[in-house]
């Protein structure tokens, strides 16, 4: 039928589509200590109104590739379901879930034979102290257990996502990569964005990119890899040992996500859905177009595929308006946090 074009020429050919807002942690950088108004049952997605949407997108609208996350995807009991009726119906689909890694290792066998081919486990650090301050939670050990099953299910690559955050865990950073690198997993450090459920996010306080190189150039080399980064967040580096010379074999690699001081939205390929169904053509949009609607009333499939174009077709230039940035002061925070939008 078509693509999701916007008016700025990008194409949207990958869908993150948040199936939940509830979690079991509460990071200080995404949700309040006490949570918050959690969706009732009825507004959120059903199984297969979730699956109706994914398949849509992918049939009329050049939709390539489906990451299922939240709040906690886990939680949800029919995730399973879920992944299985969207491969039955696409089989060649890349399907991936972004994760905090509870539970993991109970259900990633599952998770596999349904269809899951990858996933990220968001992970800040691996000192007890230092996740229960920044989860408000102490369930490190869990979220490890989740890393060893998805390892053990062999997945091709597991990433693991990490929010640095000034005085609490900046100086992990060289600490976590070293960790990752002998996991096997590839470590992607993101930039904390203005997305904090108690809006105490500040452009001083926050680790910039810049600094991220600083901190892991500590203990090791980094020298940009050379595969083109295409509409990847990630700018990934090869990371070398020590002061090494950097034409030597790497270790491994580790991406840099520079949402807010180098940002990427001039190539952004995403196009989101919240678990109460409503179409989001950026992360910091202050619009929202509801599909739900629609999809309860006796839309057809073409008719639905309509209001997801018209919707991504005004996407802002950038970070959700079209004449200021995220780092500039006239930036305004969206309503929703993070866990509600889906990251
Ligand atoms: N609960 C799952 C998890 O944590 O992986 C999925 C949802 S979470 C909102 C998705 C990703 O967003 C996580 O990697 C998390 O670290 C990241 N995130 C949340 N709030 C953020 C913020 N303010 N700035 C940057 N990244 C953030
Ligand atoms: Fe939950 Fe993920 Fe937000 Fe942490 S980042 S509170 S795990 S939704």
């Amino acid at each position: 039928m078509g693509l999701l074009e916007d008016r700025h020429g990008r194409i949207a050919h990958d869908l993150r589509l948040s199936l939940i807002d509830k979690c079991n942690l509460r990071c200080t950088y995404c949700m309040p200590a006490e949570g918050l108004d959690w969706l009732k049952k009825n507004e959120m997605l059903t199984a297969d109104e979730a699956v109706r949407i994914a398949d849509i997108g992918v049939r009329l609208l050049g939709i390539r590739e489906v990451r299922f996350t939240g709040g906690e995807p886990l939680v949800r009991r029919d995730l399973e379901h879920i992944i299985g009726s969207l491969h039955q119906a696409h089989p060649n689909l890349p399907m991936s879930i972004t994760t905090n890694g509870i539970g993991l290792e109970k259900r990633i066998d599952d998770l596999v034979a349904a269809g899951l081919q990858r996933i990220n486990v968001s992970l800040d650090t691996i000192c007890p102290e230092t996740f229960a301050k920044m989860t408000r939670r102490q369930r490190l050990p869990q979220v490890l257990r989740g890393l060893e099953g998805a390892k053990e299910a062999g997945l091709h690559l597991v990433k693991i996502n990490a929010v640095l955050m000034n005085g609490i865990n900046d100086d992990q950073a060289a600490e976590l990569l070293e960790w990752c690198l002998d996991q096997g997993f590839q470590l992607r450090f993101i930039e904390q964005m203005p997305l904090d459920a108690d809006h105490g996010w500040t452009r001083d306080g926050m680790v910039t990119a810049e600094r991220m190189r600083e901190l892991l150039s500590e203990k090791f080399t980094l020298a940009p890899h050379t595969e083109p980064r295409g509409s990847a967040p990630a700018q990934l580096w090869d990371v070398f040992p020590g002061a090494s010379d950097p034409s030597s074999h790497p270790l491994g690699q580790v991406g840099i996500i520079a949402s807010v001081t180098e940002p990427f939205c001039q190539s952004c390929s995403r196009t989101r859905i919240t678990a109460d169904g409503k179409i989001r053509s950026c992360l910091f949009s202050h619009e929202e177009t509801d599909l739900l609607t629609a999809i309860r009333s006796d839309a057809s499939d073409e008719e639905i595929a309509e209001i997801w174009q018209a919707a991504m077709w005004v996407k802002p230039k950038a970070h959700g308006q079209d004449t200021v940035g995220l780092d500039t002061p006239e930036f305004v925070q969206p309503d929703r946090s993070m866990s509600a939008i889906g990251g």
